[in-house]
């Protein structure tokens, strides 16, 4: 009768629609399922919010089973509890929409006591996540310039990510100008790739080598391409080299093992993404569309992490 497993983990509507409000005297469970079961409802509510009278933050959550009728209205054949009162978490939250797992995962993630949140989110539609268990992707990245390119990249493109399962990003930024304080001296001055990096350092003479500086520092910050330029430049590598790759800062670290899922860039990868293991890298200057593949390539489809109704 019920096909849910309200055990599932990330179970979410599909669409709101799916998710009637009700208000109601008692939010015990052999109320509410004495109340909707019989109880005739639009053919399309399968999910029903069932708000506590006088105390509508008090809220639980029901499941419908339906007769298959495509009539407009019809008796839901039974009812069930999925979330008792206690374990529901109602949320107004005008930046959170309702379609998009990430947002609603998001929400969730501040209310972790609750294992259901019922969310009345942007354009006051109101719609639940259950048992929220996002796929965690880390996006490595190096700065400046600030922000992040491809951490602003992700979030605007999870911030309208109907299709994708819900994911919760952490971010690991690395600041270049922290590698070359580590390097130490750098009395022979320093090139950079280019101005739109930001870079300036007290008492250090940055050169950029898309100016193609005459004088050669002795010490060059960049990625492969900035080396494979300099020795087109100046037929030689640099004196000196700070790899500021994030690829070999990821393999540096150990490589992706431990870490789960991370999507960084390289400037050796000129166009689409790649995918090694737990590793998504699109190209240093990626267009959202590769961003947005590479995000579906580390989450999949979600299949048996998305649990869509
Ligand atoms: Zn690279």
């Amino acid at each position: 009768m019920f096909e849910l497993d309200p055990g599932a983990p990330n179970v979410m509507p599909a669409r709101y629609g799916q998710v009637s409000v009700a208000s109601v005297p008692s939010l015990s469970p052999d109320d509410l399922v004495a109340r909707f079961t019989g109880r005739e409802a639009y053919f399309r509510t399968r999910f029903v919010v069932a708000r506590l009278d006088g105390d509508p933050e008090q809220c639980a959550l029901l499941e419908l089973a339906r007769d298959g009728s495509d009539d407009l209205f019809s008796p839901a054949v039974a009812a069930r509890v999925l979330a008792s009162a206690g374990e529901c978490a109602y949320v107004r939250d005008d930046s959170a929409d309702t379609g998009v797992p990430s947002h609603m995962a998001r929400v969730a993630a501040l209310h972790p006591e609750h294992r259901c949140l019922v969310l009345e989110g942007r354009y006051r539609h109101v719609s639940f996540l259950l048992n929220a268990a996002p796929i965690r992707v880390t996006v490595l990245d190096v700065v400046p310039p600030e922000p992040s390119k491809l951490a602003d990249q992700v979030a605007r493109v999870l911030d309208s990510a109907e299709d994708m399962p819900p994911i919760a990003v952490s971010e690991r930024i690395v600041d270049s100008r922290s590698l070359v304080a580590e390097a130490g001296s750098l009395a022979e001055g320093l090139i950079v790739p280019c101005r739109g990096g930001d870079i300036e350092i007290e008492g250090v003479e940055v050169s950029h080598l898309d100016e193609r500086p005459s004088s050669v520092g002795s010490t060059l910050l960049g990625c492969g391409r900035s080396q494979q330029i300099h020795r087109w430049f100046y037929g030689t590598d640099a004196a000196r080299t700070i790899d500021w790759c994030p690829r070999r800062l990821m393999d540096a670290a150990g490589g992706a093992a431990g870490s789960g899922l991370v999507l960084s860039r390289c400037c050796m990868l000129e166009e689409g993404t790649e995918r090694h293991g737990d590793t998504a890298m699109v190209p240093w200057g990626a267009t959202l569309e590769e961003v947005r593949t590479a995000l579906h390539l580390l989450a999949g489809t979600g299949d048996g992490a998305w649990t869509r109704t």
